[in-house]
C-alpha cells in the first residue's frame, strides 16, 4: 500500500487499525539513509530532519522553496530544500565541533526566523533532543525549563539573552553553549555567534546511525490545567506527523501552507515545521503578529492553501470581521487560492464552522490532539463530512474510546479495569489505544505521572467526550473543568458556545461557582464585540437568551463582563484562573498565562 492509496482509503469506514501505521512506516522507503540505518537497535534506522529535509534534496528537490519569509516589515525571503539542507548540515556541524552529540539536548527561545528552522532540523540531524520554548516566556518559566529540560545548549537573540537568561545564568551550571542569533554575541560574555559558528562550519554532514525511537523532541504542555509536563518524543514521530498531514490538514506537495502555531508549541513543530517540509510543500513563515489585517493580506498575497489555525485566532478575526457585518476585510482580497482551513487547541464552536463558510468560504476543520500524542488523532478530515461543533473521527490506525467516568469525572478504575462506554452519546473520559508513532514515550523526570496516566490497555487523556452513534467524537470539557450542578453534569464548552452564537458576545470562559442549594451554579465571563457596551439590559439578556438555548439547568445563572479572558500562551482559555480569581483561591502556576512576565 503506498501513501496515495492509503489516502484514497481513508475515507471514513476504514477501520482503526494500528497494522495501517506498520505499512505506513514500511512505505518510508525514500529514506537514502534507511538502508545505511537498517539493523539498529530498536528497528530500523528514521531520522526526522532526513525525512523533512536531505531527501528532497536527494531526490532533486533541492530547487524547490522550502520556507518563504515574511519579515515584520513585510521583506519577504526564501530558503530552498538545498538551502535548507546545507544549513542544517553546517548547524549539526557546529554542535559537533562543541562536543555536543546524542540526547544532548537543545533549547530554543526564538521567533519565527529562518535561523529556528536551522537550529531544529541540524538539532535533529546530530540525534541531539530539541526543546522549543515560547519566545514570550518570562524568565522564570525560561529557566524553570531550561532546568527541567537539562538543557545543554540554547539558541536565541541577544535581546532575548539580555532580558530573560542572562541573570540566570549562573543558576543553570549544565548550560553549556548559548548560540546568539544575528548581532550582540561579542558584548555578551559565556556567549558565541551563531551565525559564526555555522559559517564556518563545513556544509557536509553524515547523519550518524539514528535509531527509530532515539528521543527527538521534549515538548512542554501547556499548562492549562497545572504546572506544564515535559513530554518525550522519538524520531519514529515523523512518520505519524506526515500520514496525519495527509488525512487530516490535506496536505500535497503542491500546497503553499501556512500555520499560525507558535513554535514553542507542539502544533508548531508538528505541523509547523516537521509534517510539512516532509510533505515538500512552500512553508510560509510569517515573523509578523497577529492582525486581521495582516492576516488576510497574507493570505492573499502569499496565496495560501492550506491553513491551520487555532480556535482563538478565528474567534479574533470573528470579532473584526462579523458574519453579517459591514467589515469588508475578507471580500477585499483574494482567497481563490484557499482550499482547506484546520483549527486546533481547543474546542471550535459550531459558530466559527458557519463563519469560515460565510466569510472564507470554506468550513474550518476542527481537530483534536494533544501534545502527549505528538500528532493529530481525532478529525473532520479531509475525506470525512464536516460536524460543526464535533472534534470529528479518529484518523485511520486510530482507536479512540468513551470510558465510564467516576465522581470526579475521570475514567473509573476497578481492580484495574476500566469499561468502555459502547451506547452512543454518554459522557465519559476520552481514551485512545496506545501505539502509534509518536505517542509520547513519558513525561521527563516523572514516571509516576507517566504510569498514572494509563489504564487497562488505555490511555486516558483528561478530556470528558461523547461519541455520537456514526462515530464523530463531541467534546464536553477537560476532566478538571467540568461543572456539576444540581446533579446535573456541564461541560463549559456547550455553554460558551451557545453565548457565542449571540450577536454581541465575542468570547466566554464558563466556570463552575460554589452554591450551597446546586452545588455549583453556572457562571460565565463574557467579553464583548467593539461597539457593543456591557450593561445591566445586556446580562440581562444574555440570561434569558442562555436559558432559552440551554435550559434553566444549563444556563448560566451568573454573567460578568471581561474584556480579557485569561488565556495560556497557546490560545486557551485559562479557566482555572478565573475560577480561582472568582474564589479568592491561590492561582497556582501561571507561568503560561499570556500577558505574564
Ligand atoms: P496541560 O496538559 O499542561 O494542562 P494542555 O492540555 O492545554 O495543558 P496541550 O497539550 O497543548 O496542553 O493541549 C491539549 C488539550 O487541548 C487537549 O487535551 C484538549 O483539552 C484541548 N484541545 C485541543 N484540541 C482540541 C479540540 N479540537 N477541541 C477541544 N479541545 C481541544
Ligand atoms: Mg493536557
Amino acid at each position: 500500500m503506498t501513501w496515495q492509496t492509503i489516502r484514497k482509503d481513508a475515507a471514513p469506514d476504514v477501520p482503526p487499525n494500528l497494522a495501517d501505521y506498520a505499512r505506513a512506516r514500511s512505505d518510508f522507503t525514500w529514506s537514502q539513509a534507511r538502508t545505511a540505518l537498517d539493523g539498529l537497535p530498536g528497528g530500523s534506522g528514521l531520522n526526522m530532519a532526513y525525512e523533512a529535509v536531505d531527501r528532497h534534496a536527494v531526490a532533486e528537490r533541492g530547487d524547490k522553496v522550502a520556507l518563504r519569509c515574511i519579515g515584520r516589515d513585510d521583506t519577504v525571503s526564501t530558503v530552498t530544500y538545498g538551502e535548507l539542507t546545507r544549513r542544517t548540515a553546517r548547524f549539526a556541524n557546529a554542535l559537533r565541533s562543541l562536543g555536543v552529540g546524542r540526547g544532548d539536548v537543545v533549547f530554543t527561545l526564538l521567533g519565527r526566523c529562518p535561523e529556528l528552522y536551522t537550529a531544529v532540523l541540524g538539532t535533529l540531524k546530530n540525534t541531539s533532543v530539541l526543546c522549543p520554548l515560547f519566545s514570550a516566556f518570562g524568565p522564570d518559566p525560561v529557566e524553570q525549563r531550561l532546568r527541567l529540560g537539562d538543557a545543554r545548549v540554547l539558541v536565541t537573540t541577544a535581546a532575548l539573552y539580555r532580558r530573560k537568561v542572562a541573570d540566570r545564568r549562573p543558576s543553570l551550571p549544565g548550560l553549556a553553549h548559548v548560540l546568539i542569533v544575528g548581532p550582540g554575541a561579542e558584548e555578551l560574555p559565556g556567549t558565541l555567534s551563531f551565525d559564526a559558528l555555522t559559517a564556518a562550519a563545513p556544509e557536509d554532514f553524515t547523519i550518524p546511525p539514528t535509531s527509530a525511537e532515539d528521543m527527538a523532541l521534549l515538548h512542554f504542555t501547556s499548562g492549562t490545567t497545572g504546572a506544564p509536563k515535559g513530554a518525550i518524543h522519538v524520531h519514529e514521530a515523523v512518520v505519524a506527523h506526515h500520514a496525519t498531514a495527509a488525512y487530516a490538514l490535506d496536505l500535497h506537495p503542491e500546497d503553499v501552507y501556512w500555520c499560525t502555531a507558535d513554535p514553542g508549541w507542539v502544533t508548531g513543530m508538528s505541523y509547523g515545521i516537521i509534517a510539512p517540509l516532509v510533505h515538500g510543500v512552500t512553508l510560509v513563515v510569517d515573523e509578523g503578529d497577529f492582525d486581521a489585517r495582516r492576516w488576510y493580506r497574507m493570505l492573499d498575497e502569499q496565496q495560501v492553501s492550506v491553513w491551520y489555525t487555532a480556535p482563538t485566532a478565528l474567534r479574533m478575526l470573528m470579532r473584526t470581521t462579523p458574519r453579517q457585518g459591514a467589515h469588508d476585510l475578507p471580500a477585499a482580497h483574494d482567497l481563490s487560492a484557499l482550499r482547506f482551513v484546520a483549527s486546533v487547541g481547543e474546542p471550535l464552536n459550531p459558530e466559527a464552522v458557519v463563519w469560515g463558510q460565510e466569510v472564507l468560504g470554506l468550513p474550518v476543520h476542527d481537530n483534536w490532539w494533544q501534545t502527549e500524542t505528538g500528532c493529530i488523532m481525532i478529525a473532520n478530515y479531509a475525506a470525512c463530512e464536516i460536524r460543526p461543533g464535533s472534534m470529528g473521527r479518529p484518523l485511520p490506525g486510530i482507536e479512540a474510546a468513551v470510558l465510564e467516568r467516576g465522581e470526579d469525572g475521570r475514567a473509573l478504575i476497578t481492580d484495574g479495569r476500566v469499561t468502555v462506554l459502547e451506547t452512543p452519546g454518554i459522557e465519559g473520559e476520552l481514551a485512545l489505544r496506545p501505539g502509534w508513532p509518536s505517542m509520547f514515550r513519558g513525561y521527563l523526570h516523572d514516571k509516576e505521572r507517566y504510569a498514572a496516566a494509563f489504564a487497562d490497555g488505555w490511555y486516558l487523556t483528561g478530556d470528558l467526550a461523547r461519541r455520537d452513534e456514526d462515530g464523530w467524537f463531541w467534546f464536553v470539557g477537560r476532566a478538571d473543568d467540568v461543572i456539576k450542578s444540581a446533579g446535573h453534569l456541564i461541560g463549559p464548552f456547550e455553554v460558551e458556545s451557545a453565548l457565542m452564537e449571540h450577536p454581541a458576545v465575542a468570547e466566554a470562559g464558563v466556570i463552575g461557582r460554589p452554591d450551597a442549594v446546586a452545588g455549583n451554579i453556572v457562571k460565565a465571563f463574557v467579553s464583548l464585540r467593539p461597539g457593543t457596551e456591557p450593561t445591566s439590559a445586556l446580562e440581562h439578556e444574555l440570561l434569558a437568551f442562555g436559558r432559552r438555548r440551554l435550559g434553566p439547568a444549563v444556563a448560566p445563572r451568573e454573567i460578568a463582563f471581561d474584556q480579557n479572558l485569561p488565556r495560556t500562551r497557546s490560545g486557551k482559555v485559562m479557566r482555572r484562573l478565573l475560577r480561582a480569581r472568582e474564589l479568592g483561591l491561590p492561582t497556582g502556576d501561571l507561568s503560561t498565562l499570556e500577558g505574564s512576565a
